[in-house]
């Protein structure tokens, strides 16, 4: 017996256990949509899964019906089915522009399967365009998901070395199709006992993957919301305080300069009563925007309440160069031109340092920054002081 009739397994099974294995993963993604804040992606899994579920369903009740418009409608439900996955991933990491492009080849490869099924063009040729589109889809998806940033969690490397691989099959698919002898997927053969099977292994973890890419994700989101500002999107204080220690210690070991900003709006409580509490808003977002770009990476900046901002310089020499940064900040945000829908806003701040190389705690240096903060406003605002400290 030859070793290819030891494998091959009845074509039509393989497609029921295919649909279940579809009909099962649209259950759970079902699910998910009720469990989850954010549904877009889920969703997309789901048509994906249902519409290619439906395909298969119709494929398996027609099997003795025309073959050709059948191939046809499910060779465009695949497509459709690896578009909309992918598309999700897209949704959970904001790639807007891996989105249009993922359209783009979509319907380019869903309007030439229709045009060559109509005009009549024969399998083979057919079979090497559907697997050129899969592979450019997956490759678009290994491109987005595998971005090399640090923030790549376990499972979206994973989804994204899976998309690279299939990439990479369907391509050397196309190249076999064009040659002619690939057998069509009704016809019971060992290749497609083994294409059919891979297909059910692969909708299971892709499936599996794409709920674990989920869950990082929306654990990376709400590590995110616990530690900044909803509206400045800066630090909030409880996250910087263990930071500030952190690298105010780091510091102190190596006897460098320590250096803490506190940061007040002048008169901001006018802003709100005289434009409204939304330019205020917006002028808060513009000081925040204003102050990071002239900081520098090292530095943290975090709201500690209201309009009141505190940072710490990680990469200062002495208490001169600190209070430079500091007259920095104040120039910068008293020429910045605040544009709402209607009108331009200025303002200014007044700021608070405190900085040396002797080791004193978090709490001692922002109690100096808070004093000197107060001297500043006594001074008239839009200045800054700095707290006498030894070192
Ligand atoms: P000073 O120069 O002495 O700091 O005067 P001020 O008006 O800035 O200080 P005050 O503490 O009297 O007022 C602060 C105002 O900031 C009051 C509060 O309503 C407003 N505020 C706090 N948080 C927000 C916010 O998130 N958005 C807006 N629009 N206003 C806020
Ligand atoms: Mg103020
Ligand atoms: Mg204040």
């Amino acid at each position: 017996m030859p070793a290819a009739e030891v494998i091959m397994l009845d074509t039509r099974s393989l497609l029921v256990s295919l649909l279940i294995t579809v009909c099962v993963s649209a259950l759970a993604f079902g699910l998910a949509i009720r469990a989850s804040s954010r549904r877009q992606p889920e969703r997309a899994w789901l048509i994906a899964h249902l519409q290619l579920g439906v395909s298969l369903a119709a494929g398996i009740l027609l099997w003795d019906f025309p073959p050709a418009l059948a191939m046809i409608a499910l060779q465009v439900s695949v497509l459709a089915f690896v578009a909309l996955i992918i598309d999700a991933a897209c949704l959970v990491l904001d790639a807007r522009q891996e989105r249009r492009q993922l359209a783009i080849i979509a319907a380019l490869g869903v309007s030439s399967l229709a045009l060559a099924g109509f005009i009549g063009i024969a399998f083979t040729y057919r079979a090497a365009l559907l697997s050129g589109a899969l592979a450019a889809l997956q490759g678009l998806g290994a491109r987005v998901l595998l971005r090399g940033s640090s923030k790549e969690t376990p499972a979206q490397r994973a989804l994204g070395l899976l998309a690279a691989t299939g990439a990479a099959l369907f391509l050397l698919r196309a190249g076999w199709s064009l040659t002619g002898t690939v057998p069509s997927v009704l016809a019971n053969s060992a290749t497609q006992t083994l294409t059919i099977l891979l297909g059910i292994v692969l909708i299971q973890a892709t499936g599996i993957l794409s709920a674990l890419f989920l869950r990082e994700r929306t654990v990376l989101q709400l590590e995110r919301d616990a530690s900044h500002d909803a509206l400045t999107h800066v630090f909030n204080r409880r996250a910087f305080e263990p930071l500030a220690v952190g690298a105010i210690s780091r510091l102190q070991r190596i006897n460098s300069c320590v250096g803490v900003l506190m940061i007040d709006i002048d008169h901001f409580k006018r802003i709100n009563d005289e434009h409204g509490h939304a330019a205020g808003d917006h002028v808060l977002t513009a000081v925040v925007a204003c102050v990071g770009t002239t900081l520098r990476s090292a530095d943290i900046m975090a709201r500690w309440g209201g309009e009141e901002f505190a940072v710490l310089l990680a990469d200062v020499t002495d208490a001169d160069e600190a209070l430079k940064v500091a007259q920095r900040l104040c120039d910068a945000v008293a020429r910045l031109e605040c544009h709402t829908a209607h009108e331009t806003l200025h303002c200014t701040i007044s700021v608070g340092v405190a900085a040396t190389h002797t080791a004193i705690g978090f709490d001692t240096l922002v109690d100096a920054a808070d004093k000197a903060l107060y001297e500043a406003k006594r001074a008239g605002r839009n200045c800054v002081r700095i707290a006498q400290l030894a070192g």
